[in-house]
């Protein structure tokens, strides 16, 4: 009878105070700012550089690029742009070389995926990866 006094006390004291945990995957979990996401990319910002391609330590990214459309315009626009998640480290390498912000980190975490093939992520992909952007990265 003592235990279950105890017990309820314990119980009653612990149901006002402040929740800690989350309706995870209905409310989203607040990730740190510095956090290492899954990349962003805004095709309209890249000048294909290949910068991102040239430091990524694990060679995940595959990109191509085109004439401007414009003939009036030099340089090139991009025409595609892969990760593979499979071997990404999400190490922050890309982002940090790319002179035009045209690939950002996110705070999204969420790629898990029934086969491998699915990590392949394309630049229709990654340009809709909008979710959880940080404030600073939003274009
Ligand atoms: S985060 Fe690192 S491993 Fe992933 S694509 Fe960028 S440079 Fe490569
Ligand atoms: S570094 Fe930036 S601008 Fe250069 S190719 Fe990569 S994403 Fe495009």
């Amino acid at each position: 009878m003592l235990g279950l006094a105890k017990g309820l006390k314990y119980t009653l004291k612990n149901m006002t105070k402040e929740k800690v945990t989350y309706q995870y995957p209905e409310e989203p979990i607040p990730m740190p700012d510095r956090f290492r996401g899954i990349q962003k990319f805004y095709p309209e910002k890249c000048i294909v550089c290949n910068q991102c391609a040239n430091i990524c330590p694990t060679d995940c990214i595959q990109l191509t690029g085109k004439k401007h459309p414009d003939p009036d315009k030099k340089g090139k626009v991009i025409d595609t742009y892969d990760i593979n998640f499979e071997i990404c480290i999400l190490c922050d390498l890309c982002t940090e070389v790319c002179p035009t912000e045209a690939i950002v980190m996110t705070n999204n975490f969420e790629l898990a995926e029934y086969s491998r093939d699915d990590l392949f992520k394309n630049l229709e992909w990654l340009d809709e990866n909008d979710q959880n952007i940080r404030e600073e990265n939003k274009a």
